[in-house]
């Protein structure tokens, strides 16, 4: 074994193996990667060898597509069969819920050019002859997908890998990692010591035994996960004899199966109830290439179903129960990229579908690593995304409720119960009290919206304008008539403060910082592709101080960013506030009036500017009381220390009796900031598209000096920008709104971009998108076709902010 490579991978699984192998791609030939006993020996050995292309995210839908196209041509390149069977695959709906699900989906495999068809019940028929389409209303076919040897595909990419330079250790053991003075890392093993510039984590099962070696707490714990494996059946011997091909895998998602031939029988794999968490405290030395005994009991519902949809799966005998651990994580999707508070330390972890996701999930993670960007927008799969609040207990009711959803209908509004309420404001209670329903995001309880009496405060969930609709709508007209208030104590937060603090937020974001001591800029902190990677709110505090606001979703990810860049000369001082404030947003034209009775603060245009922040008191408690919001109204943002949260919710309250203030939800907010085409973080703006091609060029200052991503920004701007920030008007709506991830068509019906947000906009009685289309299209009044839910909507290209365009609300 070398002792010093450019970069270690830990773990010889399909994950492992598919990093080293896209590392020596990209042109990194020291690369050495160490495994304890086999390549293959952890759960890939066991698996299925499906490669399902389904996926409702926009990132993991490009992974699992680029999977499927590299297993295609890994035998030419490394002369290793991997036994892919293009069987296609077929995905049955028994309802009309289910068939909204596959319709939102092919908006997406549009977008990023995954093949598929909606088909009838009689063309299932004619596809799968052994199947009984009774109560089918239609299924989704993948012609491209089928299935893999996982092992096969292992060692294809192995040979690939050594081909390109990589060195893999069997038998070699990690038993603990130290990130040395100099950065580097010292991984020790039972074979001796290597240096590495850089470490992988791809330990599946493992993957907790590992980070703790680096003092991390991560959030994937095995499921238990088991399929069946049948005898032959004489129909399938028939139709191998007739020369007739395999069938497609078929997956019942509404009875929770997939099923598949193997060897003139079946395979039968099903998400059931119930199945428990594995390996909570680690996997125990006993537990080598090994299995659990099955539990045909769980199964049995499952292989009923099965036997009504397949009649001839009522006649195969089983051979045998395959029940192995799957990797889990409280959503279901993996860990790739970068370990938060460790520089040069990564993450390839979490993989439930990893023979699926390895080819992906390595090709990105090699790219992050060379060349210091993935090259898509990672932020689905991203480790940053969970927080301290994803303990172990907490990850193991979430993963094995994560793991039974995996075919329930995963609706767009869709709130899971496990693990909730969890992280909660202290006007929590005051807020239930007033119908509040609350939804989840980042561990935090959010009111999506207010039930008024006699409603139900209870979601139904839908692809479709649902239950909570009219309510909704009646919460944004009461915020644009009167006020209304919200609580986004959820965001984050965080104070920078000292001599430094200045050069060093000017370099990570390409506006100018706000100059006196109270303005308040918006600002993006860019990628080195100028991509936007992070939004903060700027408010300058102090000479040296500012305070940042940035997406709650974004915490972890943010803070991480924020502390690697940090000087180590000691001149900044970061903390990160998240948990020691709470924010109340009072907007609305009345909010004034409101506020005015409870501050003695000057309010007035001139007293208090927008986009400034001033400290003041509220009732009787402190506030950082900020003049911006995200709903496109005249109002506050009060950041409080969150003691005083009820303090000042009861004096809001109480004040805004006379003046109609209403109680106002995230999804109300949504339909709000559409009217005003705020971009969101992390679905308007991510890494893929620039700060220019955001149609944010007000926001970037190139003169201001050096700030990361501005080489790229200027690039861009000799070379022409490519895509287009556009504001859409949909017509001819009646159920469905846009919400995002949907494709845009020309009126020749070429795709030219897609949707990264949609909703109807109560208060302007609209429809609304916005989204990215092809550079030169984006001209006001363009015509454009969007499709919602497989139909075809007109869009006409709008001029930004439907809503008080010239922002004179916000500026009364
Ligand atoms: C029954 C079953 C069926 C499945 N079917 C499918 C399917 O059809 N399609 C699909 O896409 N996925 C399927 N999966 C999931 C799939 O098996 C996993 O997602 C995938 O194998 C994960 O690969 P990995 O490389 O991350 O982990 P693993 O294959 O578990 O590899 C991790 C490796 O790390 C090594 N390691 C751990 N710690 C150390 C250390 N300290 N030092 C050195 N080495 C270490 C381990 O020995 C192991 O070899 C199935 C899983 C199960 C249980």
């Amino acid at each position: 074994m070398k002792s010093h490579a450019r970069v270690v991978v830990i773990g010889g699984g399909v994950v492992g193996v598919s990093t080293l192998y896209h590392l020596t791609k990209k042109g990194w030939s020291d690369v050495v990667l160490l495994e304890r006993t086999e390549l293959t020996a952890g759960s890939t050995w066991h698996a299925a060898g499906l490669l399902p292309l389904f996926n409702m995210s926009y990132a993991v839908g490009q992974i699992h597509k680029y999977s499927v196209d590299l297993y295609k041509r890994l035998e030419a390149e490394t002369g290793q069969n991997v036994s892919f069977h293009v069987t296609g695959n077929l995905r049955l709906a028994t309802n009309k819920e289910r068939m909204d699900e596959y319709l939102k989906y092919c908006g997406t495999a549009n977008t990023i050019g995954v093949p598929y068809e909606i088909i009838t019940p009689k063309q299932v028929k004619e596809l799968w002859p052994l199947s009984d389409t009774d109560g089918l209303v239609g299924a989704l076919y993948h012609p491209d997908d089928g299935h893999i040897a996982p092992v096969d595909v292992t060692n294809a990419m192995a040979i690939g890998a050594r081909n390109g330079g990589a060195e893999i250790n069997r038998h070699t053991e990690v038993l603990s990692i130290e990130q040395q003075k100099n950065g580097e890392w010292l991984v020790r093993t039972n074979k001796g010591d290597i240096t590495a510039e850089h470490v992988v984590s791809c330990t599946g099962n493992y993957a907790r035994q590992t980070l703790s070696m680096v003092g991390l707490d991560i959030p994937v714990i095995p499921v238990e996960h088991q399929y069946i494996v049948t005898d032959e059946v004489p129909e399938l011997i028939e139709r191998k004899k007739a020369g007739l091909p395999e069938m497609a895998v078929l997956r019942e998602s509404d009875a929770s199966y997939y099923l598949r031939e193997e060897r003139q029988g079946y395979i039968l794999g099903p998400y059931e109830k119930g199945a428990p968490a594995c390996f909570v405290d680690g996997v125990p030395e006993s537990f080598g290439q090994d299995l659990f005994p099955g539990d045909l009991e769980r199964l049995m519902p499952h292989v009923e179903a099965a036997i009504k949809r397949v009649p001839t799966f009522a006649d195969a005998g089983i051979k045998d129960i395959v029940n192995g651990p799957i990797a889990y994580t409280p959503d279901g999707s993996p860990m790739i990229g970068p370990a938060w508070g460790l520089k040069n330390f990564w993450i390839n972890e979490g993989h439930s579908f990893g023979v699926t996701a390895a080819g992906g999930s390595g090709w990105q993670l090699a790219e992050w690593i060379t060349e210091g960007e993935p090259g898509i927008d990672m932020m689905d799969v991203d480790p940053r995304r969970f927080g301290a609040y994803a303990t172990k207990p907490y990850t193991k009711i979430k993963n094995e409720e994560c793991y039974e959803h995996v075919f329930v209908i995963h609706y767009p509004d869709e709130e899971r119960g496990a693990g909730r309420p969890l992280k909660m404001s202290p006007c929590h209670d005051r807020m239930a009290a007033r119908g509040a329903v609350f939804g989840q995001r980042y561990g935090w309880e959010r009111p999506n919206w207010f039930a008024p009496e006699g409603v139900e405060p209870k979601d139904q969930w839908s692809f479709r304008r649902s239950n909570y609709f009219e309510h909704v709508g009646n919460e944004v007209k009461n915020m644009r008539t009167n006020a209304g208030l919200i609580d986004i104590t959820s965001f984050s937060k965080f104070e920078v403060t000292g001599p430094g603090a200045e050069a060093y937020l000017d370099r990570l974001v390409c506006r100018k910082l706000p100059k006196g001591v109270g303005r308040i800029n918006l600002s993006h902190a860019l990628n080195k592709r100028g991509g936007i990677r992070s939004e903060f709110t700027i408010m300058r505090d102090g000479p040296e101080a500012f305070y940042l606001v940035s997406s709650g979703a974004a915490e972890r990810f943010d803070h991480d960013y924020l502390l690697k860049h940090l000087p180590d000369d000691g001149s900044v001082r970061l903390d990160n506030v998240t948990t020691a404030h709470g924010v109340l947003v009072l907007a609305g034209p009345k909010s004034r009036d409101i506020l005015r009775k409870i501050t003695d603060a000057d309010l007035s245009n001139n007293g208090f500017k927008w986009l400034t922040g001033q400290h003041i008191t509220v009732g009787l408690a402190p506030c950082r009381a900020l003049r911006v919001n995200f709903v496109g109204d005249l109002g506050w943002e009060l950041h409080h220390p969150i003691e005083y949260q009820n303090h000042i919710y009861d004096a809001i309250v109480e004040a805004g009796e006379e003046f109609g203030l209403g109680m106002c939800g995230m999804r109300a907010m949504d339909s709000l900031r559409m009217e005003k085409n705020y971009r969101m973080w992390g679905q308007d703006l991510t890494r893929e598209y620039s700060v220019f091609e955001a149609g944010l060029e007000r926001f970037v200052h190139l003169d201001k000096g050096d700030f990361i991503g501005r080489d790229a920004l200027i690039r861009q701007k000799e070379e022409g920008v490519p895509q287009s920030f556009v504001c859409l008007e949909v017509d001819g709506i009646t159920d469905a709104d846009p919400l995002g991830n949907e494709p845009l068509y020309d009126i020749s019906g070429n795709i030219v971009g897609r949707a990264t947000a949609g909703a109807y906009g109560h208060w302007v009685g609209k429809s609304l998108a916005q989204g990215y289309i092809k550079a030169g299209m984006e001209a006001i009044g363009t015509k454009l076709e969007i499709e919602i839910l497989g139909t075809r909507y007109p869009a006409t290209v709008i001029e930004e902010s439907v809503f008080d365009p010239e922002n004179e609300r916000l500026r009364a």
